[in-house]
């Protein structure tokens, strides 16, 4: 397809996972044209706490999907000398009781078979790790040191560059209002588009854009809040300390600046989260972190998870009349981890090609399945 109003693959929405598309797609020499009603990469995609890990606890194949990504950045930076800010910070998964640790230790093999390193610490080890640990709470504790800070405005400017270099339209500013799925007509502010195929990444209006073709998506977006603590020292950072993560509660905290940055990481539905997170993250820290114990908390950013059922994402085709419809969306507060794979598969899938990946975690049938559960 070669007219200005039509391309092979129209992709709705420019964050990470939309420019992943975008760029892997036209670097395949598809015709690509990508949609986005804002900037690139300034939605959700902006708002994380800039980390991306390759260990996520009771999910060997979201574990895959980010060992891959991480080895598809390092090529991306050096095939485009684009510096996406990969420093070590480690991740720390922490068990406080011996039934958790259990249970993290059946899963091990799996995530080492899907490519995750992970070391079984003692508690005194995990302490060595994180001296502000208190080695009494914790029973065991698993070290991934495969964890990065990155900076994501550079991988989606990456991604955006490499896109049209390839040839690809990229075009921000456009907000998608409707989608046919029968003839792929894309209804926009400036006119309609035709696609043959169809992705929808629009993080967590992927739900919303979904229903604009008569789809239900089963993606949502969750208020999601950071905290921070008072600053903890006067000399120097905490930027040393790991991602230190308590599956459990879902706290997580890491070094930003002189302070803790803390997150709790909960999905639901319910009303009244922010304060009902608070008052558990106000709970939770002192019970590892003794020292913690007055500290006060306040809100370092808000933003808008992109939620599903099961905590993976959802990636796929449609089927029964929507088979034009790919989607990557849902990916539950790790879509940076999980970036590049995500735009490859849905390369491989607009191309016919099998994506060497099991997607039965990510199809819509498991996340159907979650919900009527
Ligand atoms: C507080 C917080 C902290 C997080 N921390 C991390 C972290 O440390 N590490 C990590 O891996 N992940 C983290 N995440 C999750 C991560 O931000 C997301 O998984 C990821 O950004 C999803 O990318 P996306 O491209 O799917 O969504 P988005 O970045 O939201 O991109 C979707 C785009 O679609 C566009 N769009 C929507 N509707 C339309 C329409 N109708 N027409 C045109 N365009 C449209 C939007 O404008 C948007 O730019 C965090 C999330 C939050 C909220």
């Amino acid at each position: 397809m070669s007219d200005r109003n039509s391309a092979e693959l129209v992709i709705i929405g420019g964050g990470v996972i939309g420019t992943s598309i975008a760029y892997y797609s036209a670097q395949a020499g598809i015709d690509v044209l990508l949609l986005e009603q804002g900037e690139f990469g300034a939605a959700t995609t902006a708002q994380t706490a800039r980390a991306f890990r390759t260990y996520f606890p009771r999910k060997p194949y979201d574990s895959e999907l980010a060992r891959r990504s991480l080895a598809e950045y390092r090529a991306f930076s050096a095939e485009t000398g684009v510096d996406l800010g990969l420093a070590d910070l480690g991740l720390l998964t922490i068990a406080t009781s011996p039934q958790q640790a259990a249970e993290l230790e059946t899963d091990l093999p799996f995530h080492r078979a899907a490519g995750a390193e992970l070391e079984q610490l003692t508690p005194a080890q995990a302490v060595e790790r994180n001296p502000w640990l208190d080695a009494d709470t914790v029973t065991a504790a698993f070290w991934n040191p495969h964890t990065y800070r990155v900076k994501p405005e550079a991988i989606v400017q990456g991604y955006v560059d490499g896109a049209r270099k390839h040839g690809a339209r990229v075009v921000g500013g456009v907000t998608v209002t409707g989608v046919d799925a029968e003839t792929g007509v894309v209804g926009t502010t400036i006119g309609e588009f035709t696609g043959r195929t169809v992705a929808i990444a629009a993080g967590p209006a992927s739900g919303a854009v979904g229903k604009l073709a008569g789809m239900d998506l089963p993606v949502w977006g969750q208020f999601a809040e950071l905290l921070f603590t008072d600053p903890q020292v006067s000399d120097g950072d905490l930027h040393h300390l790991p991602f230190t993560f308590h599956p459990v509660s879902g706290l997580k905290t890491m070094g930003m600046g002189g302070q803790f940055l803390v997150g709790l990481e909960r999905i639901s539905k319910q009303e009244g989260m922010r304060d009902i997170w608070f008052q558990a993250a106000v709970e939770e820290l002192p019970k590892w972190y003794p020292q913690l114990q007055n500290v006060r908390l306040r809100s370092a950013w808000t933003g808008t998870l992109d939620v599903t059922a099961t905590k993976s994402a959802v990636i796929g085709r449609g089927e029964d009349g929507f088979e034009r419809i790919l989607f990557a969306a849902g990916f539950c507060g790790h879509g940076l981890a999980q970036a590049p794979l995500a735009g490859q598969i849905v390369r491989d899938l607009h191309l016919g090609k099998d994506p060497e990946i099991d997607l039965t975690p990510y199809s819509l049938a498991t996340h159907r399945a979650r919900l009527e559960a």
